[in-house]
């Protein structure tokens, strides 16, 4: 269809699209509008790759399928296409995945600036008492952690009005999907390629997610540091995981071990070397090193080898098997540790009953390395996260002032239930807020006029129950049309994403050791839910294409 429109003085002829041709042209701005055989088959052929790929959860209606691996096994819900992001806004969430580790590791030092944000909040969440009480034990007994290694997630959204990118959480603990996220952006690049004719779009416009990997690469490195070649990774789990095969994936890598890999991975790291001689003395083609690349990308295990033994506990095993030798090694089960990585213990149901939180302290207590420590989770508390916003705290943590005005530019609005102001604004118009409890793992938040009645219970009660949560501004992502897999079935649905960014932090004392961006994880929900989970059932994995 042709049309003539006036640009400044002159007529030009334009095209103008229909809607179809734009379907066809364009299946990522609009695919509700795909070609029904193209969408079959892509549906069907998306659902083989995870099969085969583990691109998998434990399904809910399988009884054990959270206990015993590779029983009641489903396909991971996701997107059957990325998701269209700018580029811009890609690279300015990895830019501040380095400087939040690096402000979570500040914070963390400051024991007091943890313990006195909290004090109010300690008063009346149960839970949160609970982490600060093992946390004043670490001040009394000036406890150092001096191998620290966070593997850390911060997650955006981009609001549509301002066009900014905003941060709602920083996530310390069991920031999870590594494995999953890396997966899905694989799966979109091969449904990419294989139809490449007919979708038209470019899989190199996905970026490489190589989230399970460098955090694996990550927990590897600190084990080296921790130097005992015998000393295992313990992985605190609970004890019905139906996202099981993500943690796997990350296990996985740390344990295997491969004939001949380490020459390879010694050869690729000589042949990346070289690279720089060649790229500087402007030699083009350094085809071995695509070889490499290409070796690297079917079969990642040959980079990912690490030959580390790695065990999984509940925190209830751990209460009955661990202990504490006088110079602070934590053996559990007869093996000594060197990291306890948590995958558990962010909850209060992590916590049925006294005996968790004896292993919990337990393993504080010891000079293993946890990731996270103490102090690192509280440092990802919502509570932290809004007294970080206030001004001048930042300054506190940071000296560059360009790393301060970054992280600034993607805080929202965050406030404390005492801002009289706030909370009259708040109640006359609920809607632009979100209120959050000091809670993780999704489904916590309060919404809409929820949030109204919440506030006035409050204010009648008059009781000091306001400073388990604080206030948000509420983020409103565009709205996009997607296609959703779920068991199998595709649902045609207009939805929202939320972008995070991993981060990989470890440092031996004054030494800085490992502080990356890693990886991503998109995940998408139908636009009509409030909650971001993919756990706890609201989203689905994503990942994005550049443009
Ligand atoms: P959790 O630690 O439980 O994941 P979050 O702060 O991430 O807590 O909130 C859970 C979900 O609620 C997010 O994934 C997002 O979908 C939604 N959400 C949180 N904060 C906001 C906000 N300020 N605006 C809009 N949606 C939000
Ligand atoms: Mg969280
Ligand atoms: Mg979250």
């Amino acid at each position: 269809t042709l049309r003539v429109v006036k640009c400044g003085g002159s007529s030009t002829v334009e095209e103008i699209k229909t809607q179809e041709e734009i379907g066809v042209k364009n299946p990522m701005a609009h695919p509700h509008s795909l070609d029904q055989e193209l969408l079959e088959q892509l549906v069907y052929d998306a659902l083989v790759w995870s099969s085969l790929r583990g691109l998998v959860v434990g399904d809910r209606s399988v009884q054990r399928s959270g206990t015993v691996p590779g029983v009641g096994m489903v396909h991971a819900p996701f997107t059957l296409l990325p998701l269209s992001f700018p580029e811009s806004h890609y690279r300015q969430a990895c830019e501040l995945a380095p400087i939040f580790n690096e402000l979570v590791d500040r914070v963390s030092l400051d024991g007091n600036f943890l313990q006195d944000s909290l004090s109010r909040t300690k008063k009346v969440d149960p839970f949160t008492s609970r982490l600060l009480e093992i946390h004043s034990k670490m001040l009394e007994i000036d406890k150092k952690e001096e191998i620290r290694l966070g593997l850390h997630r911060s997650d955006y959204m981009l609001d549509e009005q301002t066009n900014m990118l905003l941060q709602i959480e920083l996530n310390t603990i069991s920031s999870s999907f590594p494995g999953l996220s890396s997966l899905v952006s694989e799966l979109h690049r091969s449904l990419l390629d294989q139809y490449r004719e007919r979708l038209k779009l470019d899989s190199e416009k996905i970026p490489r997610n190589s989230a399970v990997s460098c955090f694996a690469e990550a927990l590897a490195k600190a084990w080296t540091q921790y130097d005992n070649p015998r000393a295992v990774v313990l992985i605190v789990v609970q004890s019905e995981e139906r996202n099981m095969y993500d943690q796997h994936w990350l296990c996985t890598l740390l344990k295997e071990r491969y004939p001949f890999c380490h020459a390879y991975k010694l050869i690729y790291i000589r042949i990346q070397q070289y690279r720089k001689v060649f790229i500087s003395k402007q030699c083009k083609s350094v085809s071995l090193e695509k070889h490499f690349f290409n070796v690297f990308r079917c079969f990642p295990q040959l980079i990912n080898t690490h030959n580390v033994t790695v065990v999984r506990k509940t925190l209830t095993e751990i209460d009955a098997q661990g202990e504490l030798l006088p110079d602070g090694t934590l053996i559990v089960g007869g093996k000594e540790v060197a990291i306890v990585y948590f995958r558990a213990g962010y909850s209060p149901t992590d916590y049925p009953s006294e005996l968790e939180w004896g292993a919990r302290l337990l393993m504080e207590q010891s000079s293993a390395i946890k990731c996270p420590s103490i102090s690192y989770h509280l440092a990802g508390t919502k509570k932290i996260q809004q007294e970080l916003a206030k001004p001048n705290v930042l300054e506190r943590f940071l000296e560059n002032e360009e790393d301060i005005a970054k992280v600034r530019r993607c805080f929202a609005g965050l406030w404390s239930l005492d801002d009289v102001e706030v909370v009259k604004d708040v109640i006359s118009r609920p809607e632009l807020y979100v209120m959050k409890p000091q809670r993780e793992g999704g489904g916590n938040n309060i919404y809409g006029d929820d949030v109204r009645k919440t506030l006035q219970r409050l204010q009648s009660e008059g009781t000091e129950e306001d400073a388990a949560f604080i206030l948000m501004q509420r983020i409103f992502p565009t709205i996009t049309p997607t296609i959703l897999m779920r068991d199998g079935i595709f649902y045609k649905e207009d939805a929202v994403s939320e972008l995070g960014i991993y981060g990989a932090y470890l440092r031996n004392k004054e030494k800085v050791l490992v502080n990356d961006q890693c990886g991503y994880l998109m995940r998408t929900k139908v636009s009509s839910s409030n909650e971001g989970g993919v756990a706890a059932g609201f989203a689905v994995l994503d990942s994005i294409y550049l443009d």
